[in-house]
């Protein structure tokens, strides 16, 4: 049995893995996709303190060889159920079981969709969720971004290095981003503005051909960036778990309604979804698990 099985291997879970690790405890990561979350869709990390300019790649390479060279075990699973038991929990993937004495939930968030008919079909042909994940396909395109907050404005950017014009179409007439980055968005020329628009239908087939707005606009593009929010992934995960819109409740000391479950970075209930806020959770969850530990 491990003394603490942590749920995801972004920054939040990885750094609290550190924490663990350093107090001699007995430590297994779990990581559905890859070690560093939502943090490796980031070309370059430029507020987090002492490493300006780092990739999120770098970042979450680094941060995963500082967690094993500690001892941490890093297993390519996705976590299906923690089941809270008498002594400990069972946490079940559809293939294994693993026991721990305590759990850190820190299994991040998800990309909100638009729902529309053939979205899902689409993705891989046409939509993506991740512009530093799929931008390098769409060289000297067309290509549009969907949403008005900080993620969309930055994938918007990015892609207007590599596509021939993008267009940016957002609900309203403003944009939640910041206005920074919303003054250097209005500064490029091949970033159309569309506002106070709706997506309402995608069209193609075998691929993306266009998009239809609500206001009227029918748009050519070869790819779509749907960039419009994160849901957290707790679905159905833990019986009788504190959710809050379905974030875990907690607060800075990253305990939850259940004894010796503990939660930490983007997926818990909090002001400010940051790298320093995640790690700074990481830290927070790990010391709770330790003390829990020591009762
Ligand atoms: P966000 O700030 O919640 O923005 C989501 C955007 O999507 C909003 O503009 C929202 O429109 C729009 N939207 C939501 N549902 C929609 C729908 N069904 N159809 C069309 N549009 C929809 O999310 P985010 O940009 O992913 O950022 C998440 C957090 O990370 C934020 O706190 C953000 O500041 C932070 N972040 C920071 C940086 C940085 O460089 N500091 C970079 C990335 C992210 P409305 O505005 O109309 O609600």
């Amino acid at each position: 049995m491990y003394d603490i099985i942590i749920v995801g291997a972004g920054p939040a879970g990885l750094t609290a893995a550190i924490y663990a690790a350093r107090a001699n405890k007995n430590v297994l990561a779990l990581e559905a996709l890859a070690c560093g979350g939502q943090i490796i869709n980031t070309t370059s990390i430029d507020n987090y303190p002492v490493a300006p300019h780092i990739t999120g790649v770098e970042f979450g390479k680094t941060l995963q060889k500082q967690a094993e060279d500690l001892g941490v075990k890093i297993e390519y699973d996705e976590v299906t159920r923690i089941i809270p038991l008498d002594e400990g929990f069972r946490v079940e993937s559809e293939d294994e079981e693993y026991n721990a004495k305590c759990v850190i939930l820190a299994s991040g968030t998800s990309p909100r969709k638009l729902k529309l008919q053939n979205e899902d079909a689409l993705i891989g042909n046409g939509v993506s969720y991740c512009a530093t994940c799929d931008g390098g396909f769409y060289k000297g395109k067309v290509v549009a971004v969907n949403g008005g907050g900080n993620s969309a404005l930055h994938e918007a950017l990015y892609l207007s290095d590599i596509a021939e014009k993008v267009y940016l179409i957002h609900r309203r007439g403003e944009f939640r981003a910041d206005a920074a980055l919303v003054d250097i968005i209005k500064t490029r020329g091949n970033i159309e503005l569309v506002l106070n628009a709706n997506i309402t239908k995608l069209n193609g087939e075998q691929k993306l051909e266009s998009i239809e707005t609500d206001n009227g606009h029918t748009i050519k593009v070869d790819g779509l960036f749907i960039s419009i929010g994160r849901t957290p992934n707790t679905a159905n995960l833990v019986e009788g778990l504190a959710l809050d819109d379905n974030y875990v409740k907690s607060s800075e000391d990253c305990t939850t309604n259940i004894p010796g479950l503990f939660v930490a970075g983007d997926v818990r209930t909090k002001a400010l979804r940051q790298l320093v806020t995640a790690t700074a959770d990481g830290a927070n969850a790990a010391t709770a698990a330790i003390n829990f530990l020591r009762k």
